[in-house]
């Protein structure tokens, strides 16, 4: 620990998974770190997220390097704690609705970057992974060995568990929190409308798809292109299903308690809110959901809805993570991020070692918020 580390007190705005990674890990550098939260931990976009670990199909290179080192890092913590059923990495099954060109296509770009990547078919897939209806597969698909799935509810209390025992600060129903600034424009703080007001010599933005709402008083431009997107929980089923699986109708993974979840968008036009703001959704959405990723499984089993959660999926304006210190308002950091499941344990390792040294790693280059 070094001696600045340890004399700088950070607040962090937003206890889903990113705010918690980044939280956790400036704490295991020795910062004095205050994790504010509107309502409590893992409320948001990460209650309900496929979490689906991977860098399949094609981005820009630094956002696939991002992606892989944040694989990495999950590999290590599935490394050293084996017995977690809230992790695993048991690959992932992919076919799209495009004919078996686009299929090849995907492959092909995959395997150029190296990513472990292997074309399957209805009479081969059992050879990579079990319990698939052979009928549901098109024409071809890929299997990627080398992804998994993370639970964020669970991992957001074991990263959480770290952080208090810590000493690290949780403050929970605090209610919307702003970033607090001096005349000279540098964040000094964090105000909030129900937990009163915390000085900070750092601050850190990482309210999910809010983030834009929180920065724009401070001047900056986030574009936002979250959409409201929903994820169903199983009762507890037989089914035998280890891959996570995307495809034209469904996307369902394992989840603990052996149960599944599921989500896709082709029933986004048909969200509603109630007087709450609480996002609602047709029954029968859900029920052909259910019955789509039912399709996907050996056997066919009857799947029954515990629940579902539906909000806001964070998105940038232009599909790539926002990461670093904003350049108008020093001091101030922000972490708005799709795929954030994949990217947290990384981005939290990056920005917390960029806040504690003032160093900008090099890795977070392309992702500056400065771009818009
Ligand atoms: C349906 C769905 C499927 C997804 N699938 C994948 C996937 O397969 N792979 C993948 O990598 N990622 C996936 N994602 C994305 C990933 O889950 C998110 O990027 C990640 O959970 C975002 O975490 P976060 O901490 O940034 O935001 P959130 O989890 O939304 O947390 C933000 C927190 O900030 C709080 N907050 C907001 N405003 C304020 C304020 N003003 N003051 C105080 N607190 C505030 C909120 O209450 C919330 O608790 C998916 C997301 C969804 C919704």
């Amino acid at each position: 620990m070094s001696a600045t580390a340890s004399s700088k007190k950070i607040a962090v705005i937003g206890a889903g998974v990113m705010g918690v990674s980044i939280a956790t890990h400036l704490q295991r550098q020795g910062a004095e770190v205050r994790l504010i939260t509107e309502t409590e931990p893992a409320s948001g976009a990460s209650s309900h997220s496929l979490a689906w670990l991977n860098s399949a199909g094609e981005r820009s290179l630094a956002y696939h390097a991002l992606r892989m080192a944040g694989i990495d890092r999950y590999r290590t913590l599935f490394a050293r704690h084996p017995e977690c059923e809230w992790l695993r990495f048991d690959g992932g099954l992919y076919w799209g609705k495009d004919d078996a060109s686009g299929t090849l296509a995907r492959h092909t770009y995959e395997t150029s970057l190296g990513y472990d990547s292997h074309l399957t078919h209805a009479a081969t897939v059992d050879n990579f992974t079990p319990n698939i209806a052979h009928q549901a597969i098109a024409d071809s698909a890929i299997f990627n060995p080398g992804e998994g799935w993370v639970s964020l509810p669970h991992l957001i209390r074991f990263l959480l568990q770290e952080f208090t025992s810590g000493g690290g600060k949780l403050v929970t129903q605090a209610g919307k929190a702003q970033v607090i600034t001096d005349a000279a424009g540098i964040a000094t703080g964090v105000s909030t409308a129900k937990a009163g007001n915390f000085s900070a010599d750092s601050v850190v933005v990482a309210c999910g798809p809010y983030t834009p709402e929180v920065v724009e008083p401070l001047g900056v431009t986030l574009p936002n292109g979250s959409p409201v997107a929903m994820l169903v929980t199983t009762e507890p089923v037989e089914h035998g299903l280890k891959a996570v699986l995307n495809t034209p109708r469904a996307a369902v993974r394992p989840n603990p308690g052996n149960s599944l979840v599921m989500d896709h968008d082709w029933y986004e036009s048909q969200f509603t809110q109630d007087a709450q703001g609480n996002y609602q959704i047709p029954p029968a959405v859900i029920s052909e959901l259910l019955a789509e990723s039912a399709k996907l499984l050996a056997g066919q089993p009857t799947l029954k809805a515990a629940g579902y959660r539906a909000g806001l999926k964070p998105i940038p304006g232009d599909g790539d993570p926002v990461l670093g210190e904003l350049a108008k308002v020093p001091g101030c950091f922000v972490a708005f991020t799709h795929s954030g499941a994949t990217l947290a344990l990384i981005v939290g390792e990056l920005l917390a070692g960029e806040i504690l040294s003032g160093e900008k790693h090099p890795m977070l280059a392309a992702f500056r918020a400065e771009r818009f």
